[in-house]
């Protein structure tokens, strides 16, 4: 399978496409390992999982590369997803996961007990190749878990090298890498031995994945996409606000979960927001991410830039908006669209209404902030969104009225091991991350021992 650099449109490496029978064979040596894995102890698996960190470290600069290559992201972002990952590879396996006393009397004692599942297959999309599939080796593997992951076919390349990294660190059958094209991931999913999904994409696929666990009665924990708000009012302190709220939104070219994707700002600051966010769009320096110059790289493949150009061009056609900056692309190979921003715009358009994932952002105004937080809870996203004020309290309380996973306050964006991250709506099922996330990676059993 030929792998595409999103910034010059030419091949960059060629990695296998599995075919379903070697499907089979990584399943097989999942599930055979699953025996003596699951057997052993948290400080174990504590311990594999380190040397793996370790030698992903070793390796950081062949799999930066790699991965500035085939996502398009500048190298030293490529280098920040990679000491992220191994950071929260060593945050997974610092919670302590111990059996939870229910009830002790003279008569009776319960006690809940969780116990790893069997094999994880594990689905990543192409935003944050290495972060994601970092993060569901840590969970599945620590909770005694063996896994089976397949990477996006537009971003493999990183993701079998970390595949590379793990021998000698992790045990042999315990983590399986394939590559291969979405009918990989249909037949991962359906497949007997697999006891658990954890899956990270659209929510189309989602509900694909969601039915074909149906046949094995497999857990499912998806993490969908995404349409966050961000609400922010007169009295926020703009000169903080406006850098971290940019970042939110641009970082990664758009192409995040959880980046802000519809940004109401109140009627008093509506204009000085809008200046000082075109002004930090106008200054991006967009490029090619092996290029020490570029801050933002390009949008990561053909049908995801067509996608964004059709929204634009939608915006352009049927909308008040005012493209305030950016809307071009630049006259050179690759998926290159400047940073986007579009003010004067309200719902019922499809830059407001749709997940763009990419760098485009709306600028809505508003007066009233009970009105705010009816037009940010009428998606059918619900994954995060945050609320900008100086008064912090206060901010608490309107952002814990968002029908949605996470909500900041002051700050948006950003997964932390310790705190459950997950959508609610149609932005996903369950949650990863924290001792709720790792949970999700075990049964529970309860133990009720008469005295
Ligand atoms: P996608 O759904 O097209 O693909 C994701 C993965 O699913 C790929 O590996 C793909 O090969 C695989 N796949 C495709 N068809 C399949 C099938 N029938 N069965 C099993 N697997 C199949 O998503 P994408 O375009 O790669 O990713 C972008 C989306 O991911 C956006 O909506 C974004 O918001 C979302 N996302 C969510 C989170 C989160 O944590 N909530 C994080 C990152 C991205």
């Amino acid at each position: 399978m030929v792998v595409i650099s999103p910034a010059t449109e030419k091949p960059v490496a060629t990695v296998p496409d599995a075919t379903r029978s070697e499907l089979r064979y990584a399943l097989a040596a999942a599930d055979k390992a699953f025996a003596s894995w699951s057997e052993t102890d948290f400080a174990f698996r504590r311990e594999c999982l380190f040397k793996f960190a370790e030698a992903v470290r070793r390796n950081e600069d062949e799999i930066a590369e790699a991965l500035t290559r085939e996502q398009g992201k500048p190298l030293a972002q490529a280098r920040g997803e990679i000491a992220k990952a191994m950071a929260a590879v060593e945050k997974f396996t610092a919670i302590e996961i111990e059996p939870q006393i229910i009830r002790d009397t003279a008569e009776d004692r319960i006690e809940l007990h969780y116990r790893p599942l069997g094999v994880v297959a594990g689905i990543t999309p192409w935003n944050f190749p290495v972060i994601l599939a970092a993060q569901k080796i840590a969970q599945a593997l620590y909770t005694g878990n063996t896994m089976v992951l397949k990477p996006s076919p537009y971003t493999p390349v990183a993701t079998l090298l970390l595949g590379k990294a793990s021998i000698g660190a992790i045990p042999p059958g315990v983590l399986n890498i394939v590559s291969g094209g979405n009918a990989l991931g249909a037949w991962l999913t359906s497949a007997p031995e697999v006891r658990k999904i954890s899956f990270t994409g659209s929510g189309r696929t989602g509900q694909a994945v969601l039915k074909s666990a149906a046949a094995n009665f497999a857990r499912v924990t998806l993490e969908l996409g995404g349409n966050d708000a961000a609400i922010v009012l007169p009295d926020a302190d703009i000169d903080k606000a406006v850098p971290k709220i940019f970042a939110a939104a641009f970082n990664n070219a758009g192409q995040i979960c959880m980046a802000i994707k519809r940004l109401y700002v109140h009627a008093d600051i509506y204009h000085a927001v809008v200046a000082r966010m075109a002004a930090m769009a106008d200054a991006i320096q967009l490029g090619d991410g092996m290029d020490p110059e570029s801050d933002m790289g390009p949008v990561q493949n053909r049908p995801q830039y067509q996608k964004l150009l059709g929204i634009l061009d939608h915006t352009r056609r049927w909308t008040e908006g005012r493209i305030v900056a950016g809307g071009h692309v630049l006259e050179r190979p690759g998926y290159f669209l400047r940073p986007t921003i579009v003010a004067d715009i309200a719902e019922g358009s499809r830059l407001v209404d749709e997940e763009p994932f990419g760098p485009i952002l709306p600028i809505i105004r508003f007066d009233d902030v009970d009105d705010a937080i009816r037009r940010a809870n009428a998606s059918d996203f619900g994954l995060s969104g945050s609320v900008w004020t100086a008064d912090t309290e206060r901010g608490a309380e309107l952002a814990n009225r968002l029908d949605v996973g996470t909500a900041w306050v002051n700050r948006h964006g950003g997964a932390d091991a310790e705190r459950p991250f997950g959508g609610a709506k149609t932005s996903g099922i369950g949650r990863e991350h924290g001792l709720l996330g790792l949970h999700s990676y075990m049964e529970p059993l309860s133990l009720h021992v008469g005295k």
